[in-house]
């Protein structure tokens, strides 16, 4: 199977979809090839797109934070989105936007083979479980097709929510809790 950085250099110069055309840099995930845990959002923001890594803007910061008072740090897990290309004006990617990348989001978890993947907001549980609805299944674990997966919000909602940094702290710490029953299972 190919590595990483093999399908990292194929988002780089993908043009599967229109998306290509209008972003500066394609955002591969990044991270701990042995990853046990994977996070996945949603798309590049403008943030990401000038900088061609994943969760360095505003939502990112609020994901740092988080890990770091779950006892987790960055270097540790992988973080990666759905949709490796910013949609214009951030706009949620579409249904064939999503299926054409996803492919991508496929090959990472493939290869890191972690023992859990945590999925941040409604267009990730959309496109990975099939169902939204992230308000009532958010800190639930999951299992399907033989892999395990936390739901939780995106970071981006607590920004325009305060009252939900509380939740997903709460959140992350009971996915750290689940991989540990994982690990001792
Ligand atoms: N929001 C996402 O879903 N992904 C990023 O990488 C940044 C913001
Ligand atoms: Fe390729 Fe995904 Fe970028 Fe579309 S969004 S061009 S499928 S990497």
């Amino acid at each position: 199977m190919a590595g990483l950085d093999i399908i990292h250099s194929q988002v780089i110069s993908c043009t599967k979809c229109d998306l290509c055309k209008t972003r500066t840099r394609a955002v591969p995930g990044k991270g701990n090839s042995n990853a046990e845990i994977v996070f996945v959002g949603e798309a590049p923001g403008r943030s990401e797109d000038l900088r061609g890594e994943p969760f360095v803007g505003a939502a990112g910061k609020k994901l740092t934070n988080m890990l770091e008072k779950a006892g987790l740090s960055r270097e540790s897990v992988y973080i990666t989105n759905v949709v490796k290309c910013r949609p214009p004006n951030n706009r949620v990617p579409t249904e064939q936007e999503r299926r054409l990348c996803i492919e991508y989001l496929n090959d990472e978890i493939n290869i890191i083979n972690p023992k859990i993947i945590c999925i941040m907001g409604n267009t990730a549980s959309n496109s990975i479980l099939g169902k939204g609805e992230i308000t009532k299944n958010r800190g639930k674990t999951i299992e399907k097709d033989g892999r395990i997966y936390f739901l939780t919000f995106h970071p981006a909602a607590t920004i325009y929510n305060q009252e939900l940094i509380p939740v997903l702290e709460k959140d992350i710490q009971n996915l750290v809790k689940a991989l540990d029953e994982i690990k001792n299972a």
